[in-house]
């Protein structure tokens, strides 16, 4: 228990009486890097609106690092050590990869914090060469990001996530859109990340998942329907019955 990064007890978020969470209950070890599968209104995405605050629960519970993030507003969540990667890249366009790492290091804001007395927590040795190197975009950094491609937008992205040192990353459907080369990197870097940080990962692309799970939670109506290896939630009789028979790879989120 006291290991768990993320302890989620009864969730129940109801939107006019439609429960798109129900009763869910979830956990993950820190360091632990989870994938999230579930057809289309499982409830995916509000899974990870309510762990990063921007909807809070009908009922139940959910403890970051121990502590119960109920009464937080986002950005404090955000503080306290959640990032979340969002489906579409968030970068500025017309600023090259190494300015978009820079912002998001952050001096400024950093500055205030300081200024108002808060502890930061950011670790001193995250630099911009470091990050560079960590979504293998050296050779890029002078280059603006819409020259990017689209997957190295996403490892753009993720960089900027990591500059801001979170405890937990969630990411939604890295690898959308991308070629099997670029769903690779991301992955290799996913799986990296994961050696320093705890990673929730919802994806659908199957070959990606088989790439980079360990443990795999199922969402159906809101709940989780199962957990284990992927060879066991494939295997599993309730997860094939939710996917109607069809072969996970063609089940789009
Ligand atoms: P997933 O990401 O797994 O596809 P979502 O979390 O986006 O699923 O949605 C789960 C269900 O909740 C869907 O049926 C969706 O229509 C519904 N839903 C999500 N957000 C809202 C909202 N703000 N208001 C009403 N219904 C919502
Ligand atoms: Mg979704």
């Amino acid at each position: 228990m006291k290991n768990n990064i993320l302890e989620i007890e009864n969730l129940t978020v109801s939107f006019d009486g439609f429960k798109a969470l129900n009763q869910l209950n979830f956990s993950m070890e820190t360091g632990e890097l989870r994938v999230i599968i579930g057809p289309n209104g499982a409830g995916k995405t509000t899974f990870l609106d309510v762990i990063t605050g921007k909807v809070k629960p009908t009922k139940g519970t959910v403890n970051f690092k121990g502590r119960n993030i109920r009464n937080f507003a986002e950005h404090e969540i955000a503080r306290m050590g959640i990032g979340r990667k969002f489906q579409t890249p968030r970068v500025y366009l017309n600023l090259t990869t190494r300015e978009n790492l820079a912002i998001s290091l952050n001096p400024s804001k950093r500055l205030i914090s300081t200024l108002l007395g808060r502890r930061n927590s950011r670790p001193k040795n995250i630099t911009l060469a470091g990050l560079l190197e960590t979504i293998d975009l050296m050779e890029k950094g002078d280059v603006l990001a819409n020259q990017l491609s689209h997957g190295e937008k996403q490892r753009l992205e993720i960089g900027m996530l990591v500059a801001q040192s979170p405890d937990l990353l969630l990411v939604d459907e890295p690898v959308a859109g991308l070629t099997d080369e670029e769903t690779e990197k991301v992955g290799q870097l996913l799986i990296n990340l994961a050696e320093s940080h705890s990673v929730v990962v919802i994806e659908h692309d199957m070959e990606f998942v088989r790439q980079i799970a360990r443990k795999v939670s199922v969402l159906h109506q809101g709940s989780v329907l199962c957990e284990g290896s992927i060879q066991d939630v494939q295997n599993d009789p309730r997860v094939i019955e939710v996917y109607l028979g069809q072969p996970m790879t063609d089940v789009h989120a």
